[in-house]
């Protein structure tokens, strides 16, 4: 089954939940005037379907493979990569500075969409870049983007992200990579880092390493880590490539999925020193590093959506096919189409109802982004940046959790054939399933959810973001369509029970810490269905109104209220489960060897 990008959901989405049309009418959009939005995704959407699809298989099947230090990416991977930069698609949210097109977040998050649909191991390696290039727009000198920055907007030299050490995953207060200073100014980095994404390959010249390290002198913890450029080739005065540097790629992981993106170990400093450059001031890395990471953490939460999307795709055709049984209201006298099957429905009905709803999530969380940057009013900036802050582990988990779910049942869906891989299925579980994993896992996003993102503003962003939801349910409520006003009822206990959890979950983080963060998984979870039934009732709104006659159209009412019917009701033993459910974990230490 071919990937289509479905560009008129993602424009619907837009318009309806992440402020496009408001934007473009208030200015900060302009630049998605006229029918640009439109014309840019159509775009994207011929390269993705087009160019990163069909390498996507081969990329699953024979990996990306380390030979003598070298590693050599997938068939046909190169020649993308490089129609990739030709096309510009590297540069679109980037400064018009460096080289970038400068257009909003919430554009380049339907592209990440689409990319990641057509091909996560490939799309992974961009990703990555995306949030470097923010980080160094922001944090580096401007000796360091005179020579790196243009390369890495274009995509000619990509970048990874050194975080992880084997002592240091998610608590980086153990990382051990040094730096020493140098005395031209320069700093000389000695150490190992795992997990390294796409940390070496073959489709660039150049590669950009950010690597977190820690000085002599720096004080203990995550406030002594500080961070520096390292190029795998020095850059000459000229501009043109000089000696290699002293990193290198000592393994590759085997992986359960994404085996196009190669996950490298990287050695520093075996024969001398890595050369490297400071990244922002000494000891203040972490920060400097947050900016790539924020930005990669709603991207990730875009590939959840990505594999929903395509898994939901697969699954429909192939359910469409498939014949096996009767179904109750068959006219046939042969065997139906497996789609007619209630059961059946009501798998493709969860799919695609999860995957419009963790979508208007990530755009919402997009459009929030941007308006942190293109509002000129300061409390308007500031409520946009704090709304942005409180949607990002929300728009990171909650989407990333459904991506595993969705394709887990697109493989139910396809019966025995989804477990053998021939059908496709099976590779969109076992992609989906780094994405709750990796930028922070989907639990520590719950952690940072409640105790970092809930007392933002003393509570009042979050309460701001309900009255929000609030607001989505009372318009449903005095509709005349059945359909519309059946939603109001459901859909508004999730919102009075992420009221209550919430109002719990602000007592606890000062009283009963362990307790929050107990509940903060099922918490973050209810957040997602609360919010993402009502933006689903937002489109649904949108969509009676420019008529159910259109397919589309009655497809997203249907999706809307499916959601409200089936799975916002889970949003009352979410609550239960934050607010009654602490004490049964924090005593079953004995249970576990705790
Ligand atoms: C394919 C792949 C690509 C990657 N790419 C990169 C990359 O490019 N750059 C990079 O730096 N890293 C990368 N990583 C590393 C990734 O970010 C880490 O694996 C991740 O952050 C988790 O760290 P860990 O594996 O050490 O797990 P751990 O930190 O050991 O976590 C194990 C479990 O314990 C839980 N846990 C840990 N601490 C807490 C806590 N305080 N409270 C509650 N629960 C906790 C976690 O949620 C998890 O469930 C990659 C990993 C993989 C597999």
């Amino acid at each position: 089954m071919a990937y289509r990008a479905p560009v008129d959901d993602m424009m619907f989405t837009m318009r309806q939940v992440a402020g496009l049309e408001e934007g473009i009418a208030a200015g900060h959009y302009a630049d998605l005037a006229d029918g640009a939005a439109e014309a840019l995704l159509s775009e994207a959407a011929k390269f993705a379907e087009n160019r990163l699809a069909p390498i996507n298989r081969n990329g699953d099947q024979h990996g990306a493979k380390l030979a003598d230090g070298h590693v050599t990416t997938s068939p046909g991977w190169r020649e993308a990569y490089g129609q990739w930069i030709e096309g510009g698609w590297n540069a679109v949210t980037a400064s018009p500075d460096h080289g970038g097109m400068g257009l909003p977040h919430l554009i380049n998050a339907a592209c990440t969409e689409m990319w990641n649909s057509a091909n996560m191991a490939f799309a992974l390696c961009p990703l990555l870049g995306f949030g470097a290039v923010d980080a160094v727009e922001a944090h580096a000198s401007d000796a360091l983007k005179k020579i790196y920055l243009d390369k890495m907007v274009s995509g000619e030299w990509t970048s990874t992200m050194n975080l992880t050490e084997p002592s240091a995953g998610s608590d980086l207060n153990a990382l051990r990579t040094r730096a020493e200073r140098h005395p031209d100014g320069s700093y000389r980095i000695f150490g190992s880092k795992i997990f390294i994404t796409y940390g070496e390959h073959d489709m660039t010249d150049n590669i950009v390493h950010l690597v977190l390290a820690r000085l002599p002198d720096a004080p203990a913890g995550t406030r002594g880590i500080s961070l520096f450029l390292v190029p795998k080739f020095l850059v000459n005065a000229d501009g043109s490539l000089g000696a290699r540097n002293d990193v290198h790629c000592a393994g590759v992981e085997h992986k359960l999925g994404i085996h196009g993106s190669p996950t490298c170990t990287m050695v520093y400093g075996d024969k001398g020193g890595a050369i490297g450059w400071l990244v922002g001031q000494e000891n203040k890395g972490l920060a400097c590093m947050f900016t790539m990471m924020n930005s990669a953490r709603l991207s990730v939460g875009l590939q959840g959506v990505a594999l929903s999307e395509r898994a939901t795709q697969h699954a429909l055709a192939y359910a469409r096919e498939r014949k096996q049984g009767r179904a109750p209201d068959s006219t046939t006298q042969g065997m139906d189409p497996i789609v007619h099957h209630p059961d059946v429905k009501r798998m493709l009905l969860t799919m695609r109802a999860m995957t419009d709803a963790s979508r208007a999530i990530c755009y919402a969380t997009a459009g929030a982004l941007d308006r942190s940057h293109r509002l000129t009013d300061a409390a308007a900036k500031k409520a946009a940046a704090e709304r942005n802050a409180l949607l990002t582990p929300v728009a990171k988990a909650f989407s990333t959790d459904i991506g595993n779910e969705v394709t887990s049942i697109g493989v139910q869906v396809h019966g025995g054939m989804g477990f053998v891989e021939e059908t496709g299925a099976a590779q969109f579980m076992r992609d989906a399933r780094i994405a709750g994993i990796y930028e922070g896992t989907n639990g520590i996003q719950a952690i940072d959810l409640v105790t970092r993102k809930l007392p933002l503003s003393g509570g009042q962003t979050v309460k701001d973001e309900i009255a929000s939801i609030r607001e989505s349910i009372e318009a449903l409520r005095g509709s005349n369509a059945p359909a519309l006003a059946e939603m109001a009822a459901p859909l508004g206990e999730a919102a009075d029970a992420l009221a209550r959890a919430t109002d719990y979950m602000l007592g606890a983080l000062g009283a009963a810490p362990a307790d929050a963060l107990a509940g903060a998984a099922p918490y973050l979870r209810l957040f997602g269905i609360a919010r993402g039934g009502s933006f689903l009732a937002d489109i649904a709104r949108a969509a009676h109104k420019s008529g159910e006659s259109d397919p589309a159209n009655a497809a997203r009412i249907a999706s809307a209220r499916f959601f409200a019917r089936n799975i916002a009701p889970g949003a009352r033993g979410l609550e239960l489960a934050v607010t009654e459910g602490a004490s049964s974990v924090n005593v079953a230490d004995a249970m576990i060897g705790a």
